[in-house]
């Protein structure tokens, strides 16, 4: 099933939007194929502030952020992962005013068993894009409530994209902070061993579970029906599942060959990326014994267990 996604967005970069009456986002300058219009950085409060993602390290982007907090205080720094386009700019941000560094933990801190004795043993490729001078001031965990000026901010484990992936609540509001787990443009990067699909989907089912009314992700436009959105992508993912298991059902193939055969009308900047999202899918239905493989890698065949 695909997935309705609206992308008419053109951001101005650098220009506050006002999104609540307490509430801007400011977008950097790094649209991509990757990164759609670019990191969406969210700040929060109307005297003391906080920011959520504040994104690349980029001077341009710093001077923005800056220019809109002007003489008031940045209390807090929250970060939803540490992907280079999230998190590197806490470090300046944090010189600068003195703001606490808060998330949840090294990339790899939520990793599953399995990934790990995968990631140490083989070569399984990826981790690209990670933040490896992250800094955290203070570490949280699942469902933990971050009293931070007026505001009681639910953590949300949400490992998948990243193993150390968070969503922020404001629940009495409703509103989720849902960074690259659910974003409004595309579907996410799922790239092991940082990358788990297992650990996604099952991300996607506590959300589903939960009342958010709407979801300010960290690219692209807010979501205005999110509990849809997040059905629509367990759906897209199972269906993807099944695409992947009647390709290899009678030979057995790379994951490089099941997307060209699954993935129709891809954009070519995106098949590397495409390689890596089904790799995801193949070591999820490993562990689940569906399919069979000698090796794990992007260049190893994969057939379907019977
Ligand atoms: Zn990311």
């Amino acid at each position: 099933m695909a997935i309705s996604f609206d992308t008419k967005h053109n951001p101005i970069i650098g220009k506050p939007e006002q999104l609540e009456d307490d509430l801007v986002v400011i977008t950097a300058d790094n649209a991509s194929p990757m990164t759609f219009t670019g990191t969406r950085s969210y700040v929060l409060g109307t005297d003391n502030l906080i920011i959520i993602d504040p994104g690349p390290d980029n001077t341009q982007h710093f001077n923005f952020i800056m220019k809109y907090i002007g003489k008031r205080k940045l209390t807090d720094i929250l970060l939803t992962h540490s992907h280079l386009d999230h998190s590197p700019l806490s470090r300046r941000l944090k010189d600068e005013t003195g703001a606490s560094i808060i998330g949840f933990g090294s990339a790899d801190e939520a990793r599953t068993s399995f990934m790990k004795k995968l990631s140490s043993s083989l070569d399984l490729g990826g981790e690209e894009g990670i933040d490896k001078y992250l800094v955290l001031d203070e570490k949280v965990v699942e469902n933990q409530i971050l009293k931070l000026n007026n505001y009681s901010i639910e953590v949300v484990h949400t490992p998948g994209h990243l193993s150390n992936h968070i969503c922020f609540s404001l629940k009495e509001r409703k509103i989720l902070f849902s960074g690259d787990h659910v974003m409004g443009w595309a579907t996410t990067l799922i790239s092991p061993p940082d990358g788990d699909l297992g650990s996604f989907m099952g991300s996607l089912e506590k959300l589903s579970k939960r009342d958010e009314k709407i979801y300010y992700p960290g690219h692209g436009k807010s979501l205005r029906e999110p509990k849809q959105m997040v059905l629509a992508q367990i759906a897209h993912r199972r269906d993807r599942e099944k695409q992947i298991l009647s390709s290899i059902s009678k030979i057995s193939r790379t994951p490089s060959e099941i997307v060209d055969e699954v993935y129709i009308d891809l954009n070519p900047m995106l098949k590397a990326a495409a390689i890596r999202n089904v790799l995801a899918h193949l070591i999820d239905l490993y562990e689940r014994d569906k399919v069979s493989t000698d090796k794990f890698s992007q260049t190893a065949k994969f057939s379907k267990s019977n």
